[in-house]
């Protein structure tokens, strides 16, 4: 586990004396937007060949939903990393070990008004606990007002996940924490999406055993709930769970595609995904896109002036904890830029997240693509919450692609629909197509120019784009800067 000190962060230089000057001199090996043979070549391997698409199938089917640390999880890299072999590449296994949890038998019944099971599902780093019944109070979105009124001590709290009027939700882990604060014994949330489907997902970021056992159940049988309590009837649950936290031992897959400079690029997508359904859409694609990308280097571009690493990252579902591990391990390495693939369709377009300096470059990708829908062309926007996040913490410069997602694709986000059966051959070559030039083409391109940020430049580009608020609810702030 790698808690973060920005403040103790060592920003390290660059040698560019007489090894830069000595490399300047020589030809361009894959001059910008220059080679359009080899774009051309890149572009139609990723149309026919589609081995990603079988790969996926493999992992999903065979292997299932990998959970850090799980069976599937191991089962899932294996298969990896033999279908890299097939192609000549040797990937390697950097382990870590990060705060886990392990899935046990759980359960959460109704027992008044009538007796029924319901349809759950615990979040991550809920710690066993044995059955306990209790009665159920509405707490609305979870708000601390909104127990004013409400005596919860010793009871299970009912929230709902639904937009609250007027104001931003809370995180679950903000709801938990209001709960465990006024003394509730458990908490139940109210999907948002009807349609029977709950939704995973972790009770914090830090990989602490739960504050209280919390558990996701669905909108039908939630609003069922509310409706009563609101008519003052008495509803009463028992929960119980097996599941618990313990320290895992798992690893990162990398492969490397070593350049005339150390400074590298890093492109990842995480491999790891939860388990009720096969993690096809999150984020078997993105991990299929990347194997994509190293048959389409290998055969096309394995030597380019940059360095190129590909990293499926394990753990990200659960905290981050293989991306975390790997900037901390890589510390040292310079890295020029991290391009990160989460739940990646069809690309519309590319995402500078903030850092300026690759506007241009990736305008130059966009305008030269033409004949792909690159209709959002470069937005500049970063995120939070997946694997680019711990490197950009750190100053270093990320980038993703826009992407679009058929809509029965992204519906079952973090539930048991997400299976191979949603996955778009197509989602896999457009964007396979337009990686691979976008990161051959970053590999060669010497007129950026890009530096690591220090831990008060990156204190205020988040506050710029005003994520710094959601980080420090998160515990993930960890600037000195106010
Ligand atoms: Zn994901």
């Amino acid at each position: 586990m790698s808690f973060i000190r920005m403040n103790g962060l060592k920003m390290h230089t660059r040698k560019t004396t007489i090894v830069a000057l000595f490399l300047s001199l020589l030809p361009a090996m894959y001059a910008v937007g220059g080679d359009k043979s080899r774009w051309n070549e890149m572009i139609g391997s990723a149309y026919t060949d589609n081995r990603s698409y079988a790969l996926l199938q493999q992992i999903c089917d065979e292997a299932g939903g990998r959970v850090m640390g799980s069976p599937s999880n191991e089962k899932g890299m294996s298969i990896l990393v033999e279908e890299l072999k097939s192609l000549g590449v040797e990937a390697r296994k950097e382990p870590f070990t990060a705060p886990g949890w392990i899935r046990g038998a759980q359960e959460v019944s109704m027992t008044v008004p009538i007796r029924r099971q319901l349809r759950s599902i615990e979040l991550a780093y809920v710690d066993h606990h044995e059955t306990f019944e209790a009665p159920v109070v509405f707490a609305e979105f979870g708000f601390d007002e909104s127990y004013a009124s409400i005596d919860v001590a010793g009871k299970i709290v009912l929230v709902t996940q639904q937009r609250p009027p007027e104001k931003s939700p809370l995180l679950r882990l903000e709801c938990i924490e209001i709960a465990a604060r006024h003394g509730a014994k458990g908490i139940l949330f109210i999907n948002d999406r009807n349609g029977t489907m709950t939704l995973e997902g972790v009770s914090n970021f830090e990989g602490k055993p739960s504050l209280l056992p919390a558990y996701s159940i669905t909108f039908e049988e939630g609003k069922w709930m509310e409706r009563l309590l609101k008519d003052a009837q008495e509803v009463r649950v028992t929960m119980k769970t097996e599941s618990r936290c313990a320290v895992l031992s798992t690893a990162n897959i990398v492969a490397t595609f070593p350049g005339v400079s150390k400074r590298k690029i890093v492109v990842g997508a995480h491999f790891d995904s939860w388990d009720m359904g096969q993690g096809a859409i999150d984020n078997g694609i993105g991990s299929a896109i990347l194997f994509d990308l190293v048959r389409l280097l290998k055969s096309h571009a394995p030597k380019n002036y940059y360095t190129i690493e590909l990293v499926w990252f394990n753990g990200e579902e659960l905290g981050l904890w293989g991306s975390k591990d790997y900037v901390v391990a890589h510390d040292k390495d310079d890295i020029l830029a991290m391009i990160n693939m989460d739940m990646t369709g069809t690309p519309t377009g590319f995402n500078a997240m903030g850092f300026d300096e690759f506007i241009p470059f990736l305008k130059g990708i966009a305008t030269q693509l033409s004949g792909f829908d690159l209709k959002d062309g470069v937005v500049n926007q970063p995120g939070l919450s997946s694997d680019h996040q711990e490197f950009m913490l750190r100053g270093i410069p990320t980038m993703s692609m826009q992407a679009h997602l058929d809509d029965d694709m992204g519906k079952y986000y973090h539930e048991m629909g997400d299976t191979f059966d949603k996955v778009s051959k197509r989602y896999l070559s457009d964007a396979a197509a337009i990686v691979g030039v976008l990161v051959g083409e970053l590999a060669n391109d010497r007129s950026i120019d890009s530096h690591r940020r220090n831990a008060k430049e990156t204190a205020e580009l988040m506050k710029k784009f005003k994520l710094d608020d959601r980080l420090k609810k998160m515990k993930e702030w960890n600037f000195k800067e106010q």
